[in-house]
């Protein structure tokens, strides 16, 4: 059921819709520092593992530029995880598909997403070590009314969100935006 969402283009594009949210909120909050105002100043992307039909909306990220102090601000997204060349999606369905209780094989992940099996390897230990070291996840891990298995995200954590596996991931990526913003910083260059 998780597969199908890998290829459908319209939760691709329901992404597309909250992260303009994000960044109009962002946008509104001017700069941190000064008084100036927020100019568009995005990053170029060149994004991996979404379905063939990906809007060009995919290929920026959309940041922000103090007019007075040049100051960057880059908002929260869903649409992409820290600096990782694969969408933020991707690398929750990949390795929710990967490492579930029926594991697909990796050669059907590569077919489905193009990642290598020693990307797959990488992601799983960010999730199940590293993303469980993040201050993110220190302060928010006892607030769910069932205890969050770490050994077994990111399906576990994907599991605790209601509705159907559409809803979930979107709602997971909500939950994880705060790690993709440059304050955060627990997902900067070189994050796999
Ligand atoms: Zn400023």
């Amino acid at each position: 059921m998780y597969t199908s969402l890998l290829t459908d283009a319209t939760i691709f594009e329901a992404l597309i819709a909250i992260d303009d949210e994000l960044a109009t909120t962002a946008r509104a909050g001017g700069c941190r520092h000064c008084v100036g105002r927020l100019h568009h100043s995005d990053y170029p992307r060149k994004p991996r593992g979404g379905p063939a039909a990906l809007s060009a909306r995919y290929d920026r990220r959309t940041s922000f530029c103090c007019a007075r102090c040049r100051t960057r601000l880059t908002p929260p997204s869903v649409r992409f995880l820290g600096r990782r060349v694969y969408l933020g999606a991707v690398v929750v369905l990949a390795c929710v598909l990967r490492y579930g209780p029926s594991p697909m094989r990796v050669t059907r992940v590569r077919e489905l997403v193009g990642v290598s099996a020693d990307t797959l390897r990488r992601w799983h230990h960010w999730w199940c070590r590293r993303f469980t070291q993040t201050a993110f996840w220190t302060a928010i891990r006892g607030r769910f009314a069932r205890p969050v298995c770490e050994a077994a995200l990111p399906r576990d954590l994907l599991e605790q969100f209601a509705g159907e596996p559409r809803a979930q991931v979107i709602a997971l990526l909500r939950f994880l935006r705060p790690l993709t913003t440059t304050s955060a910083g627990t997902l900067g260059e070189g994050a796999c």
